[in-house]
């Protein structure tokens, strides 16, 4: 992968200090990769010793969490809360919950939090945590008895002013609702300290919908630069959480087929396209279920392909929903063969270096997480907005700021990412048009 001379005695020094963080070392990487031109060109960020501090977590919580499971036995996990930038903003970012997590795969989305908050255009900083503890199969008193011992010591550290967390992977609605009871009781304070509320209780509309809604208004924003449009499109998204939930809804919406759906085990494909009651039958699969897509195939007698990956399916467009290095180089380049001419990314860095040097290479539409997905947090910002006015918008208040946002992400990556031969690096553009402005807050902020 790339590996210009320059960034290789950044890298090399980062990975000295904090070894063994593969996902952040493949997320610092990428970034340095964008800027250093950028760099050359604007010394005062050179100067003031940016990169080494823009990489460097402001703080890093790392605690226990003792809870007792279902049969009195105790049990241990490990919290975490990485308060990575808050030059534009108090810390905001999601909770991650997953047995997957660890302190490198949090500080990589930390990282990429801060570029992707500052892109919303709304003042928030960034940060990230969560837990190795995993809510699969545990009972809802199990994960509400975890929540309440994680929020016993996070609660500590946080506040709306301060950090406002949210949900990621493993963290939806009733995750939020019993972190929210433990933060109020202890603290005695009903504030805006997470987002992803419950909308009767301070949450705001279109939350749950706008990381998928988002990353569908970018895909559409990047396909019109070519006069092009969702209408008609195939559609593969992975995943089946929320993410992927809402991105089928705004597919559907827009006239695109959604065909394929997947979950850790395996995925469906269904040609007819999963839309009106099929759709529905998967958010009361999984969210309510909390059953597995595997289950979708049986219902509807479609291909299920277990441990398998939707990239081999012919596609216009791709929509990764699901997790961080889900499409390696080969997938990327199946999919390219295939004719798909849009990948946009609703999970968080979902391609590995090697698939997005192939995207960037074929010079398709490539719309990395950090842009592509901050719908999401987008809409936290709006939650926080209206929890400190104290009043609550429309849904199409809030959609209509979601589009807007989305729109000027779109614009921001163009004005930074735009080749003279008018190829659009999106990378490029996400990059230096998020650093920018977290990058001028340091230098007024001093060291
Ligand atoms: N976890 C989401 C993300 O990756 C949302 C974070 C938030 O709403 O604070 O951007």
């Amino acid at each position: 992968m790339l590996k210009a001379p320059s960034s290789k005695e950044f890298m090399d020094k980062l990975k000295s200090r904090t070894p063994g963080e593969i996902e952040f070392h493949q997320a610092v990487h990428e970034v340095v990769e964008s800027l250093l031109p950028f760099l050359e060109e604007n010394p005062k960020y050179k100067t003031a010793k940016i990169l080494e501090r823009i990489s460097e977590p402001e703080r890093i919580l790392i605690f226990r969490v003792p809870w007792v499971d279902d049969k009195g036995e105790i049990q241990v996990n490990r919290g975490y809360r990485i308060e990575m930038n808050s030059a534009i903003g108090p810390y905001k970012g999601g909770l991650r919950f997953h047995p997957t997590v660890n302190l490198g795969i949090l500080k990589f989305l930390a990282f990429e939090q801060v570029f992707k908050n500052s892109l919303t255009t709304l003042p928030m900083g960034g940060g990230k945590g969560g837990s190795d503890f995993d809510p699969k199969q545990k009972s809802d008193n199990e994960v509400m008895r975890f929540c309440q011992s994680f929020m016993t010591e996070l609660c500590k550290h946080i506040g709306p002013n301060t950090d406002v967390p949210a949900g990621d992977i493993g963290v939806g609605g009733r995750e939020i609702g019993y972190l929210f009871g433990q933060y109020k009781r202890i603290r005695n304070e009903f504030t805006g300290v997470l987002t992803g509320k419950g909308a009767e209780w301070g949450g705001s509309v279109i939350r749950p919908e706008a990381t998928g809604y988002g990353n569908v208004y970018f895909a559409e924003e990047m396909l019109k630069t070519k006069n092009d449009s969702l209408k008609g499109k195939i559609v593969t998204v992975s995943g089946s959480g929320n993410v992927a939930q809402f991105t089928v809804e705004k597919v559907n919406e827009l006239g695109g087929k959604v065909v394929t759906l997947s979950d850790s085990s395996g995925f469906i494909h269904d040609p007819d396209g999963i839309d009106g009651e099929k759709l529905t039958y998967v958010m009361r699969l999984k969210n309510i279920k909390r059953g597995r897509i595997e289950e979708y195939a049986k219902k509807y007698n479609v291909a299920y392909y277990p441990d398998a990956r939707p990239w081999g399916v012919k596609c216009d467009v791709a929509l990764p929903s699901a997790t961080q290095n889900e499409i390696n180089a080969e997938e990327a380049k199946i999919l390219i063969d295939n004719g798909c001419i849009c990948i946009s990314e609703g999970a968080n860095m979902p391609s590995t270096p090697e698939a997005v040097d192939i995207y960037i290479k074929n010079e398709i539409l490539y719309g990395p997480g950090k842009a592509a997905n901050a719908g999401g947090v987008a809409v936290s910002g709006l939650e926080m907005s209206q929890n400190a006015m104290r009043l609550s918008w429309t849904r199409e208040e809030v959609d209509n700021q979601l589009k807007r946002i989305m729109k000027d992400i779109h614009t921001t990556c163009v004005k930074f990412g735009k080749s003279s031969n008018g190829f659009v690096n999106y990378v490029n553009g996400a990059n230096i048009g998020g650093f920018v402005k977290v990058a001028n807050a340091m230098i007024a902020q001093g060291i």
